[in-house]
């Protein structure tokens, strides 16, 4: 008898059991969650949260407009245009801004729908250069760039821009909204979950601060770039989390890297048991890994 346990994409669980060589699958054990979703956020008068897939974007209702985020379409072609559809669902209203939370494809790919709509597109002034020296064919070059801070009013809803510096990109927006004690921070804190592949170009020393500077803002709430572990918000203690596996990791491998072990040893024998039952472990640990090697044994 063989019997195995496959996850699908949209997270529900199939358990499939093979019985003398035949093999039957059955119905999910959960219901399966939609490809797609729009979900309010508990005590808020208009933010939302639009996930498609494994990504996720928050789009803000106001009484003269919406205020949406990250179309999250990268390889999705209907991606952008099934978001704007959502969020007609939701008002009439028309969506006036676009806002990018870093220059990652994956989060920004898939915009046009939101400019046929009417929306202006804004993203930090390092991603609009990067994005137009790249020339992408599915993401839209923002129509105006932040500094280090922008803060929009629209409908008696506040929203700021802030760059707090370099961390998991070099382009990341802060979203904050002080009434709602919320903010949107993509992939740099994860939520629930070991770091993984984003690791790969991070900036680690500068995240730290950049960690300690969003731990420092007045927030309650934390809507991920990616759904946590049953669809929770984060919190300063994953910010605190993140802080400190980070301190854990450069510590430790900036002795083995000092001690010449930087790049094979480490990638083999580098391990966190403390985080091992966290989702994302064991795909997570060589990127962490080698970043820092690339940060101690290389310096980079
Ligand atoms: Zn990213």
């Amino acid at each position: 008898m063989f019997r195995a346990h496959f996850t699908t994409t949209a997270g529900a669980v199939l358990l499939v059991i093979a019985l003398g060589g035949m093999a039957q699958a059955q119905a999910p054990a959960q219901p399966q969650r939609p490809l797609t979703e729009v979900t309010k956020v508990d005590g808020t008068d208009g933010v939302y949260i639009w996930r498609n897939q494994n990504h996720q974007a928050m789009f803000i209702v106001t009484k003269d407009g919406v205020i949406a985020t990250d179309p999250v379409a990268y390889g999705r072609p209907t991606g952008g245009k099934e978001y704007v559809d959502a969020i007609k669902k939701v008002t009439d209203k028309p969506i006036k801004y676009l806002i990018y939370s870093h220059v990652h494809f994956d989060h920004i790919a898939g915009g046009k729908a939101f400019k046929d709509a009417g929306a202006k597109v804004i993203a930090h002034k390092n991603a609009t250069a990067r994005l137009k020296s790249l020339k992408d064919p599915h993401t839209v070059i923002p129509d105006e760039s932040v500094d280090k801070k922008k803060v929009i009013k629209l409908g008696g809803t506040t929203l700021e821009l802030l760059y707090l510096g370099l961390n998991h990109s070099d382009s990341t927006l802060v979203m904050r909204l002080p009434k709602e004690k919320l903010v949107f921070i993509v992939d740099t804190i994860p939520v629930g979950s070991f770091p993984g592949r984003g690791f790969i170009d991070i900036y680690p020393l500068e995240t730290e601060d950049f960690t300690k500077k969003v731990i420092a803002m007045d927030w309650e709430r934390m809507i991920p770039g990616h759904p946590a572990p049953g669809g929770r918000l984060g919190t300063k203690a994953d910010a605190q989390n993140l802080l400190t596996l980070m301190q854990e990791a450069s510590a430790q491998i900036k002795k083995d890297a000092q001690e010449g072990k930087c790049w094979d040893t480490v990638e083999k024998e580098f391990k966190m048991e403390k985080y091992a039952t966290l989702p994302g472990y064991a795909s997570g640990l060589g990127f962490v890994a080698r970043r820092y090697c690339g940060l101690w044994g290389r310096g980079a």
